[in-house]
């Protein structure tokens, strides 16, 4: 059975007219963007049309130019938000997986828990197990890192952000740093949360390289280049038949 997607009037990501500069450099150029509760979008492009930075401003790693971000309709670019509480909503996966080296997988998933939402340690340890197992790393709870491949880190920090209990999940090129028979199993990991065998997927925001997960995965997809959304659409539609010039250049070096 696979997850049914219902779109509700209250998008999980709605983005208006994002504009972030840095000095003169203006890298988003007006974004307008809705990522559906249980949707999922990935979004493609060259590098430098400013995908990290579409993300790092939905959960405020960057403070946004001009425009509106809302996340499960609270708006986080408003002057009085509480940035933790944003943060606590937003599940982010780097392309680097930033786990503690001192700490093993299970300590990497409790920290947070712990720290950020005050939770006991057998609590979160349970979680952190639950989660961990989840991600098919239920073996290698007491293993840290550096015992631990790419993709397998990967799948910690997936772990790890998905404790928290987030409403979003924003993915920045999670499989690139890694060898190639290890994307598998962490786009297997995506793949499993967007389509869980019952209930609502996860509403996830990912940048990738990887065409067949987009094609397979994705409810649409995104194409940016130089600061704006230059197309979406369906998957078959934007990675198949592209309707703009700069898109089937791009297609035409990744695929
Ligand atoms: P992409 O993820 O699509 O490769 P980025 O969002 O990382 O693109 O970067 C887009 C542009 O923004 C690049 O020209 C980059 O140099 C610039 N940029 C990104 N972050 C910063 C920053 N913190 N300070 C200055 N320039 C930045
Ligand atoms: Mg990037």
């Amino acid at each position: 059975m696979t997850a049914v997607k219902t779109e509700t009037s209250g998008g999980a990501i709605e983005i208006g007219g994002l504009r972030k500069a840095f000095g003169a450099n203006e890298v988003l150029r007006g974004i307008d963007l809705r990522v559906a509760s249980g949707e999922v979008v990935c979004v493609i492009g060259p590098s430098g049309s400013g995908k990290s930075t579409l993300l790092r401003c939905v959960n405020l790693l960057e403070e946004p130019t001009a425009g509106t971000v809302r996340v499960g309709g609270v708006d986080v670019t408003a002057p009085d938000v509480d940035i933790d509480a944003v943060r606590r909503r937003i599940g982010m996966v780097f392309q680097s997986f930033n786990l503690f080296p001192h700490l093993t997988a299970l300590g990497n998933v409790v920290i947070a828990q712990r720290k950020v939402l005050r939770r006991g340690r057998a609590e979160a340890e349970r979680i952190a197990r639950e989660q961990l197992e989840g991600v098919g790393l239920a073996d290698k709870t007491g293993s840290y890192p550096a015992q631990l491949s790419g993709g397998q880190q990967q799948r910690v920090a997936i772990a790890r952000a998905l404790a928290m209990g987030p409403e979003v999940m924003l993915f920045d090129e999670p499989t690139s740093a890694l060898d190639p028979e290890l994307v598998g199993d962490v786009l297997g990991v995506m793949r499993g949360l967007a389509r869980p065998g019952e209930g609502r997927g996860m509403t996830m925001l990912v940048v990738t390289h990887e065409m067949g997960f987009a094609r397979e995965v994705a409810d649409r997809v995104v194409f940016m280049d130089g600061g704006v959304v230059v197309e979406e659409g369906p998957p078959a539609r934007v990675i198949d038949d592209p309707a703009h010039e700069r898109t089937r250049t791009f297609l035409s070096r990744v695929l």
